[in-house]
């Protein structure tokens, strides 16, 4: 069926038109202009299938949030029941929907217990921006107009709307566009595999707390919001802090009346075994959790921002006379996206999504740690079902290949003319699957990796850079 379907697109004309109308996020137009977009035209399972019906596992789970795998029928006919029924109304002055309260009040019950409160935005980017927006809101209305500072790190990613890219510490990112400089500061990235060389994990662990204590003393707290952290850090390469990090970095700032924010987009809904790592993984209470992507495994745009009940309390004070509580969106709680994620929130809990990630996720882990061997390989990390491969010219050193030698797309390349599509970052190689991969899958998978690291050595070697 899925053949029939991609075969009834014009492959070429639909290449043509993507490729003189449609301006990509994150598009290298150095590549692009000569050779568009490879287009993904149907999906079933762990599988995508191109225009020119050649099927790919997914190893990437779209954009790390087709958590419970591809052509779900069940979301699509929550979906299209809920747009039948009722596609659309305001959320608005005092008007709500079902599919919203009913998400609003599940969220709370899966969220740790001190957060039982949901914004709802589109994506990871409005979800942030209206984060910061709301803690602003908070101090203000608290009498403490002066606390906007927002502390992020270098190679966060947290989206880009202007305040999102703001929080964005990936300097590439923000090249030739303009951020909102005086509202964040930036502390250093937690990144055991390229922390300073002879320093142990926990003497590493010490000089980031140290530093956010010493930013604290420089701004003054009195002027410092909130301090917003993946648990993993994502697109930044997936970079893992060392042990204890998080819950030493939340304990600094709730001394000093510093908001903790936990940007759990790609860490949440099952990625590392649990609906949300901060607590289960990492021992963290954070007074917000941000969450998009697998809230919906992407069958429809969502976000959410989830507040604890001690912010609650601030923001849903009257204010004045003909005041009330003014942002949001028009899609805020839409009940097509909300449908979505009810119904994708009963799958994992049902086959036990998130069980499965404990059990598959340390065995890709592991069977990853195999392909350790090749030439370009200097570190293999991450947790459970999101994972990474750092691309080096040196192992021991580890510097990096110039920039020219495209390392990370050779490989993606490679594995992509074998059938696994994998996410290309500069030098490194994203793993982050659909939730349902099993052991078999695995197996396959490492297997075209091992074969794909072959051809992209022979290919780096044939180029010179080896
Ligand atoms: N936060 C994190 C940690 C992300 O990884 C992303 C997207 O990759 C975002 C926020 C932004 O989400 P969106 O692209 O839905 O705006």
């Amino acid at each position: 069926d899925t053949l029939e379907q991609s075969r009834a697109y014009d492959p070429q004309d639909l290449w043509r038109k993507d490729k003189d109308h449609f301006i990509h996020p994150f598009t290298d137009f150095s590549v692009f202009h000569d050779q568009g977009c490879d287009l993904i035209t149907d999906s079933e399972g762990i599988y995508v299938t191109d225009s020119h019906g050649n099927r790919f596992i997914d190893g990437i789970a779209g954009l790390w949030c087709v958590n419970v795998g591809h052509g779900r029928a069940e979301i699509g006919a929550a979906m299209a029941e809920q747009a039948t029924r009722m596609a659309y109304f305001s959320t608005f002055n005092n008007l709500s929907n079902a599919p919203a309260a009913e998400l609003a009040a599940k969220l709370a019950e899966l969220a740790p217990a001190h957060l039982n409160h949901v914004f709802y935005s589109c994506g990871g980017s409005a979800a942030n921006d209206a984060t910061v927006r709301l803690v602003h809101y908070y101090f203000n209305r608290l009498g403490k107009p002066t606390k906007k500072r927002i502390l992020s790190r270098k190679n966060a990613y947290h989206g880009t709307t202007y305040l999102a890219a703001s929080l964005t510490g990936i300097e590439s990112n923000n090249w030739d566009f303009d951020t909102l400089d005086h509202l964040v500061t930036h502390l250093s990235e937690a990144n055991c595999y390229r922390r300073p060389e002879g320093v142990s994990e926990a003497e590493y662990c010490d000089r980031l707390v140290e530093e956010l204590e010493e930013t604290i003393g420089r701004l003054g707290a009195d002027n410092i919001a909130a301090f917003i952290a993946e648990p993993i850090m994502g697109a930044g390469g997936v970079l893992m802090a060392p042990k204890g990090y998080h819950a030493r970095m939340q304990a600094v700032c709730r001394a000093h009346d510093i908001l903790y924010i936990a940007d759990e987009v790609v860490t949440g809904f099952g990625r590392l075994g649990h609906f949300f790592a901060s607590d289960a993984v990492f021992d963290t209470q954070p007074d917000i959790i941000n969450v998009a992507k697998g809230l919906s495994s992407g069958y429809a745009p969502l976000g959410a921002t989830l507040l604890s009940d001690e912010l609650y309390e601030v923001l849903s004070t009257p204010q004045g006379p003909g005041g009330v509580l003014s942002t949001g969106f028009t899609y805020s709680g839409h009940p097509v996206s909300c449908a979505a994620a009810l119904k994708n929130i009963e799958i994992i809990e049902r086959e036990a999504i998130c069980a499965n990630v404990r059990e598959v996720g340390p065995y890709l882990e592991s069977q990853l740690k195999t392909l350790a061997h090749h030439a370009t390989i200097g570190d293999i990390r991450g947790s459970h079902f999101m994972l990474c491969i750092e691309n080096v010219a040196d192992k021991t050193t580890r510097e990096l290949l110039p920039v020219e030698a495209r390392v990370g797309d050779r490989v993606a390349f490679e594995a992509q003319q074998r059938g696994l599509i994998i996410r290309p970052v500069g030098h490194l190689n994203i793993v982050s699957p659909p939730l349902i991969w099993d052991r078999a899958v695995v197996d396959r998978v490492v297997a075209i990796l091992d074969r794909a690291f072959t051809a992209a050595t022979a290919s780096l070697e044939a180029d010179g850079y080896l």
